[in-house]
């Protein structure tokens, strides 16, 4: 099977099927002698949410909306209604299978049904099935019932999931699996930007795979190329061990320039800083030689959780991060939240949500939450340097509502008297075409800028960057968006306001030779990338490289532009 390559490496390892981490289901079979213990343990928990969901009619308050009770109803009816309450039974005695397992089947074939329906009224009951479903899951899976056998150490696991969130496969951070691979998902999703910083061969994009791979089957996973073989015979088993030992030296050879200073071969000094999404990442950014910190996406924090980390709680974590890389520049991003990352899980209904209240658009409208933010940040920043970076702006309007903001958690500091590093500069966020055509605008308020390409790519060609149908016109060479990049650096370095490059583009190999030409000094990237990118500046003459730079950002032709860009790299 063929999809996007998202990380490279080879991993062999069987497959483990996984869904929405949150209420992540496991399958494994249950022996005949405990299918009637396992249908017993699905009745018991139908009967849990029963009461759950009656006491909870019981309890409303006397004033409370007529709509309430009848909401409730409804989901007794949908749980007590025969495609919920039996037919997860019938599956289990077929396929002897666990009662989440069950479940989730029956849940999926459902919910594929609804998407079918046209009435608006139905499809919004989808919404109730699945809070019916999750109600059912979590007392299932709190009262775990035959476990199965202990499985394969983790390193030799591959996960297969469908569609995850950014938010599910961040939890998969706290585990060790061989690769990860899912069905839906564009090369720039944050979903793949996690899996990117998993550090393991990754691969979206896949379309069936969830479907047609069992559970436990062998799998071999090329994550450069985006290629899985199912159950490979002996000979394609051992030509990939080879690939993956090849692969290994190779990385094994590469820390050694962990401590090489990133400097062109005439000498020109660029930095190299690494991109994290959770204070924990910062271990794997100092063995890569990261020399600070570009981009925190410090959104992460705010997921998986039912409550809003608190200003303190944020304090701890920047300050942490900002301590543990020991007066290395420390770029904290305030949350992008909205569009794919979203509080408690949420949906987003919004129609276009990547176009819509995201970042700092969505920071603006919730002054408590941005300015305690702010406040944690600006504390921190005295046990370090730290860097404040906005993400996703676009006016001057907006430029000038942030920067009272923060101007307004200065003062609320100072009456306090807490410290704070009373230079820590504040940069903004490069990603929107506009921003990047006024750029004036940005180099006259701001200490520094980051260009993100992945939201600039996004929105300059308008291509969904979590759809994979669209994928294949993402292209980070389209004269208009070597252009704007470009104009960016020329602005920048003119004004001398530095600037960096944050996107994935900044750990793509392929380009940095690119990048380096066209003016660009500070990369920021996944650890992973950075040992890679270090030797390509490591390798590359600026003198030769700008002339290059400078005819393809005049050709329009794709082609050529290949051919330039081979050139290039030769
Ligand atoms: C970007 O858009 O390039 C970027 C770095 O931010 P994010 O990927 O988190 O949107
Ligand atoms: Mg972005």
């Amino acid at each position: 099977m063929h999809g996007i390559p998202v990380s490279g490496g080879i991993a062999i390892g069987h497959a483990h099927l996984v869904s929405h981490a949150r209420l992540e289901v496991a399958h494994y079979d249950v022996p005949a002698a405990q299918i009637a213990g396992e249908l017993a343990r699905f009745d018991a928990a139908l009967e849990t949410v029963r009461e759950e969901l009656g006491q909870l009619r019981t309890q409303l308050p006397a004033d409370a909306p007529q709509e309430f009770d009848a909401f409730l109803n409804l989901h007794l009816m949908i749980l007590s209604d025969a495609t919920l309450s039996s037919t997860p039974r019938e599956i289990i005695e077929a396929e002897k299978c666990n009662a989440e397992w069950a479940l989730k089947v029956q849940t999926d074939a459902l919910l594929a049904q609804f998407d079918q329906i046209e009435d608006n009224y139905l499809q919004e009951r989808k919404a109730d099935v699945i809070q019916v479903v999750e109600r059912m899951m979590k007392v299932l899976l709190g009262r775990p019932g035959y476990a199965p056998p202990a499985s394969d150490n983790e390193r030799n696991l591959i996960l297969v999931a469908h569609d995850l969130s950014p938010a599910d496969v961040i939890q998969f951070k706290q585990h060790q699996f061989a690769s990860f691979i899912t069905d839906v998902g564009g090369t720039t999703s944050h979903t793949a930007i996690v899996a990117r910083s998993l550090a393991i061969p990754s691969i979206v994009a896949l379309h069936s795979a969830r479907q047609l791979i069992r559970e436990n089957e062998l799998l071999i996973v090329d994550g450069t190329i985006g290629m899985i073989i199912v159950d490979p015979d002996p000979q394609a088993l051992a030509e990939y061990r080879l690939r993956q030992n090849q692969w290994d030296l190779e990385k094994q050879k590469l820390k050694r320039l962990r401590d090489t200073r990133a400097a062109t071969l005439d000498n020109v000094e660029v930095e190299l800083h690494a991109n994290i999404e959770l204070p924990g990442d910062v271990e794997q950014v100092l063995e890569s030689g990261g020399t600070g910190i570009g981009l925190f996406r410090t959104e992460f924090l705010f997921l998986n959780r039912d409550n809003l980390p608190d200003e303190d709680e944020q304090f701890e974590a920047y300050r942490n991060v900002v301590r543990a890389m020991g007066g290395l520049p420390v770029t904290i991003r305030t949350y992008d939240l909205g569009a794919d990352k979203q509080i408690n899980d949420a949906v987003n209904t919004s129609q276009n949500p990547a176009l819509g209240l995201r970042a700092i658009r969505l920071s603006l409208t919730e002054p408590q939450m941005f300015l305690a933010q702010l406040r944690a940040l600006l504390r921190a920043s005295h046990y370090g340097r730290l860097r404040i970076l906005i993400p996703m702006l676009m006016s001057a309007v907006e430029i000038n509502q942030t920067l009272a903001f923060i101007a307004q958690a200065r003062q609320e500091l100072e009456d306090k008297f807490i410290p704070f590093d009373r230079n820590v500069q504040v940069g903004g966020m490069i990603e929107i075409p506009a921003a990047a055509l006024a750029i004036q605008t940005f180099t006259k308020r701001f200490d520094f800028l980051s260009i993100g390409t992945n939201d600039l790519i996004q929105y300059t060609l308008a291509i969904d960057r979590s759809d994979d149908s669209v994928s294949h016109l993402y292209d980070p060479l389209h004269p208009a968006v070597i252009n704007l990049i470009a104009g960016v650096i020329k602005a920048c370095n003119k004004s001398a306001t530095p600037v960096a490059l944050c996107g994935e583009m900044a750990g793509d190999v392929r380009l940095t030779r690119l990048l380096l030409g066209l003016g660009l000094r500070q990369f920021s990237m996944h650890p992973a990338s950075l040992l890679e990118v270090k030797q390509q500046v490591l390798k590359s003459n600026l003198r030769e490289l700008v002339p290059l730079a400078a005819r393809m950002l005049r050709t329009a032709d794709a082609d050529k532009l290949q051919t330039m860009l081979r050139k290039l790299n030769a």
